[in-house]
């Protein structure tokens, strides 16, 4: 034992952090089992345009079932498949069924697929991307893929070519989770995007009148460069107003409607919310 060794100190062979350890560890071996039985369930989020109620898009959003635990949310699962690398096959497998399951949809609904940043290092996605395409039938046009700021983080240069490559295949690209990262604004102008997405903690601040500033000149850019803006996480009715007043045409959150399974999804049917703001 060192002389600074003292109750306080970081021990890394206690019974807790074992125990830790050992659980992430069978989360691990329990998640790779279930990607491989496809155990990994896709559900859907709308996407609606406020002026009108249509459902324009929905986002595929992955859920494992698990045997004992029930349904496990992906802040439970996607950091431990990102840290194993597991994400590349999961990433796959979300985008392989969020094909087959969108031409069960109406031919004006897109749907989005979240990619994470180890998928353009860790495996072949345009590949994947082109696979998915040909074994639905899908077209391109209907297909829709999210990243985030951390695709420009790491290898840069190479994940940019990708990003061109799948634009080029003539699927749309969103930046997700807009403003929650560093340099934000200038990732906007780094790459030709479709599409921009508010994170929630914006709407959750919509209040402020700061806020709605920086959101002002958000959307200014934003039609400058000629994207589509979407708030994502609109939880009521005040949001949607003020959403509104910015100009932000379309809207995603538990608002309108939360994640759904397929089969819910379509029975719903794809009608019109009644809860857009009165024009
Ligand atoms: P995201 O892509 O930003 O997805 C939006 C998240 O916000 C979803 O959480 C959605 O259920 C939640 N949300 C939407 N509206 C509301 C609202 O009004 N209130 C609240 N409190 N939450 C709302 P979810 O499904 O738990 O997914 C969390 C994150 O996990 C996603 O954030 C995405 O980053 C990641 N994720 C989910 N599926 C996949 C996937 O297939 N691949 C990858 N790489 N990441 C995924
Ligand atoms: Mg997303
Ligand atoms: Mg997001
Ligand atoms: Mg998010």
């Amino acid at each position: 034992k060192s002389k600074n060794a003292g109750r306080n100190c970081f021990n890394v062979y206690s019974p807790e952090l074992k125990a830790e350890a050992d659980q992430r560890n069978i989360l691990e071996i329990e998640l790779r089992e279930a990607i491989w039985r496809e155990e990994i369930e896709v559900f859907y989020q709308p996407v609606f345009e406020l002026g009108t109620g249509h459902v324009k898009s929905v986002e595929a959003l992955a859920r494992w079932r698990h045997r004992t635990r029930g349904l496990i949310p992906p802040a439970e699962f996607i950091p431990v498949a990102e840290e194993s690398g597991l994400i590349v096959e999961l990433g796959n497998l979300v985008l392989a069924k969020a094909c087959r399951h969108a031409v069960m949809m109406p031919d004006d609904i897109k749907v989005a697929v979240n990619l994470s940043a180890l998928q353009f290092t860790g495996g072949n996605l345009v590949d994947s991307v082109m696979l998915a395409l040909m074994d639905s039938g899908l077209a391109e046009t209907r297909l829709e893929l999210e990243i985030t700021e951390s695709v420009f983080l790491a290898d840069s240069q190479d994940n940019l070519k990708t990003l061109e490559r799948l634009k080029r295949l003539g699927v749309s690209i969103a930046l997700d989770d807009f403003g929650v990262g560093y340099s934000s604004l200038s990732y906007l102008t780094a790459f030709p995007f479709n599409k921009v997405k508010i994170d929630k903690s914006f709407i959750d601040r919509i209040g402020r009148s700061e806020t709605v500033a920086v959101l002002g000149s958000i959307v200014q850019l934003a039609k400058t460069l000629n994207l589509s803006i979407v708030a994502e996480g609109v939880e009521t009715f005040e949001q949607v107003e003020k959403i509104r007043s910015l100009g932000i045409a379309l809207g995603q959150g538990n608002f309108f409607s939360e994640p759904v399974p397929l089969g819910e999804l379509l029975l719903q049917g794809f009608a019109d919310s009644e809860r857009q703001a009165v024009a």
